[in-house]
């Protein structure tokens, strides 16, 4: 069959006519499958964590929607079914094992099209029931190739909606209809990121730094939302008028996460979730970090009063135990100044004794 490959890390791509020999689980003819920055970097060269399954060629491919051909009798597939298949396959982590790769805990997966395991740019794959999701409605047959760019987009939804509910983070009548999503990138994954959280009821503003072509403008202006050129107004100005309380990054560049920090809001909620592998720094490696292991950084500042009070509860209940005395290494008059500027020996916790 025809497949495109790679050959990774150096890149390359080509259009093969391969032999897998045979395969077990579900035939798929493959219908669509999309190209995204990834596929890009692979082909450059530039996906350093980029390998094939076997051999020296990798087929490409992660976003696909295919046609059940041949079930293989082990699930309720039938022929004519349309599927999805999902990208990231399990290792033997706990989170692996619960289904939940995504949130793996030692980098000991396989990704389809991308790392370790062949994609879907063939005519045809077979894969388990357990990696293939079933699209149930045919009129949906050519848009579900955007299943997989728009699975990311949930998953951030899922972490906003989880961040802004450890405060009252809503408008007077309960809705987010005040609220303002900044979305960093306009490709396809900042507008569907746009809008998703258009279709829960932000305000969107979608941010890049050149005009953009009139497709894309007309997708935007249909779904009323904004759109921010910096090359024309800085985002300062912007935020003047249209505060950023929340932001996601669709871009990966580090100044776009200073751009973010700068501008948000007080208790503002920002997303990273883009890596490009153009910035090979040390800051492009914090921002890898944080978004290739999901690592949740957030500010925090000052406490409740219901964090007094179980402050308290904690020293009530093992303060003894843990000898948390120790920690208090000096007891001083009010009149013993220097306790403000001198440092004891072992010291820890100084403490002014008033009465
Ligand atoms: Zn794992």
């Amino acid at each position: 069959m025809r497949a495109i490959t790679t050959m990774p890390p150096k890149g390359g791509v080509e259009l093969s006519d391969i032999d897998l020999g045979s395969q077990v689980g579900i035939k798929v003819r493959t219908y669509r499958t999309g190209i995204c920055g990834t596929d890009k970097e692979i082909v450059e060269g530039r996906l350093k964590f980029a390998r094939p399954e076997s051999g020296n060629s990798l087929i490409l491919g992660h976003e696909a929607v295919g046609i059940v051909e041949e079930p293989d009798g082990s699930s309720d597939f039938k022929e004519g079914d349309i599927v999805v298949p999902m990208v990231r396959r399990p290792g033997s982590c706990r989170m692996c094992q619960l289904g939940r790769q995504d949130y793996c805990e030692d980098g000991d997966f396989v990704e389809a099209g991308i790392r370790g395991k062949n994609g879907f740019m063939r005519d045809e794959f077979t894969d388990y029931p357990r990696f293939l999701v079933r699209v149930g409605s045919r009129s949906v047959l050519d848009l579900a190739v955007l299943t997989e760019p728009l699975k990311n987009v949930m998953k951030m939804k899922e972490i906003f909606q989880f961040l802004r509910m450890r405060l009252p983070w809503y408008c007077e009548d309960s809705t987010l209809s005040c609220k303002n999503m900044y979305v960093f990138g306009t490709g396809t994954e900042g507008l569907l990121i746009s809008s998703v959280f258009k279709s829960i009821g932000m305000n969107v503003v979608e941010v890049n730094r050149h005009p953009l072509g009139e497709n894309v403008m007309d997708y935007l202006d249909y779904n009323k939302i904004d759109y921010l050129d910096t090359s024309n107004e800085s985002l300062e100005n912007k935020v003047k008028d249209v505060p950023m309380d929340a932001a996601i990054d669709a871009v990966g560049a580090m100044d776009v996460l200073k751009e973010i920090t700068d501008n948000i809001r007080n208790n503002g909620i920002a997303i990273m979730f883009g890596t490009s592998g153009q910035l090979p720094s040390s800051t492009y490696e914090v921002l890898e970090n944080i978004v290739d292991r999901n690592i949740v950084v957030v500010g925090s500042v000052d406490g409740a009063k219901e964090h007094y009070a179980e402050a308290i509860r904690f020293i009530e209940s093992h303060g003894a135990s843990l000898q948390m005395g120790r920690l208090i290494t000096g007891t001083y008059k009010p009149e013993d100044l220097k306790v403000f500027t001198e440092k004891e020996k072992q010291e820890i916790k100084k403490v002014i004794a008033w009465s």
